[in-house]
């Protein structure tokens, strides 16, 4: 008899389930006592105790009964598998079936998982690059700049490289920088640096940060050759091209952590910052910022068609190599665009040679 059955020598009911408590992703083995209210234990500890009028019903394969709690926190939920020890927690939760509130919860979590695959969809049907391009302007500068500064690390930590900080060679670098900066009519929130890696490379990353190789450093035979290189990076920067190249290179793995707010570690950043140095940008991207390049350099009254030489010599004539990247155009396409109607040098040089030659040496440590 049933009343009879809190007596019998089995009255301490229970059995073993799965516990998430809706906080870690960790599935527990926890052990159920079903007194006056259900106590979930682990070790002999408990972790929980949900009151029977709190308990409602999740939606859950066949063959488990899935509960939630509603002072429990929202993703918290119990898995029964057993079918005897199931059947007495439905007999003592009146109101398992309620339409609880919770479902409003669960009804959000659909709601965005469909906003995620219709965005996947959008990004199949009609192409990344147009996604990226709308994407691009929406998304918030606080928001670029923390994923710049995650980036960064992860940059450093993949060349395995350093910032260059040779005090003579910071100054003239500065001095440079700054030069093209204003010329460019950047503000003073762009930062950039020399960075310890023999890659003959240069790049930008989202969030206002220019970073130049000492490897391309150590093949330029003047200070043109670099501003040039520099100017193009400022041009990616100015026109958000790096955050544009994360997400069309981040892919579906990227939208779906911008919708769920997943950033920071997920490893759709880690690829993107892998393809931001490697290749990143469609060649309209780079045209424009060789443009825009090619354009500071006019206005300082320096010779844009240094930065194309540098280029030919590091990339060779096909633009092989890692090198200032290979998605570039041609690198003699390049210098062909950049020796066009290129005036003669009409202003000061950008450096003194005293500054040039420290500059070459800004990665070198000994003083
Ligand atoms: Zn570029």
């Amino acid at each position: 008899m049933d009343s009879d059955a809190a007596e019998t020598p089995k009255s301490q009911r229970g059995g073993s389930a799965i516990y998430f408590d809706g906080v870690s992703s960790r599935r527990r083995t926890v052990t159920l006592r079903l007194s006056d209210r259900l106590d979930i234990d682990e070790d002999g500890q408990t972790l929980a105790a949900w009151d029977y009028s709190d308990i409602r019903r999740a939606d859950s394969p066949a063959g488990v009964l899935r509960l939630s709690c509603l002072t429990a926190s929202a993703l918290a939920r119990l898995e029964v598998r057993d079918t005897a020890l199931a059947a007495e927690l439905v007999a003592r939760c009146a109101r398992m079936d309620d339409n609880a509130p919770g479902r409003r919860g669960v009804a959000a979590i659909v709601g965005w998982s469909l906003a995620a695959a219709a965005s996947i969809v959008a990004v199949v049907l009609f192409g990344l690059p147009l996604i990226a391009d709308r994407l691009t302007p929406l998304v918030p500068e606080a928001f670029e700049r923390r994923l710049g500064d995650v980036a960064d690390s992860q940059v450093k930590t993949i060349f395995d490289a350093k910032v260059c900080d040779n005090p003579a060679g910071q100054k003239a670098f500065v001095k440079l920088v700054t030069a093209l900066r204003e010329s460019a009519g950047l503000d003073t929130s762009v930062q950039s640096g020399v960075l310890s890696s023999p890659v003959p490379n240069a790049f930008a990353l989202p969030g206002g940060k220019v970073y130049l190789f000492n490897g391309l450093l150590a093949k330029a035979e003047n200070a043109d050759e670099i501003a040039g290189v520099l100017a193009h990076e400022l041009g990616h920067l100015k026109h958000r091209d790096s955050m544009r190249g994360l997400i069309h290179n981040g892919g579906t793995s990227f939208l779906i952590g911008l919708l769920f707010g997943d950033i920071t570690g997920s490893s759709a950043l880690i690829f993107g910052s892998r393809t931001l140095v490697t290749s990143s940008h469609s060649r309209e991207a780079e045209t424009n910022a060789d443009s825009f390049a090619i354009e500071i350099m006019h206005r300082l009254g320096r010779p844009a068609k240094s930065t194309g030489e540098l280029l030919l010599r590091v990339t060779g004539k096909e633009g092989k190599g890692l090198s200032i990247i290979s998605t570039h155009p041609l690198s003699e396409d390049r210098l062909a665009r950049m020796s066009r109607q290129d005036p003669p040098a009409s202003g000061p040089p950008l450096l003194s040679a005293e500054e040039w030659r420290s500059l070459k040496s800004i990665c070198e440590t000994k003083i």
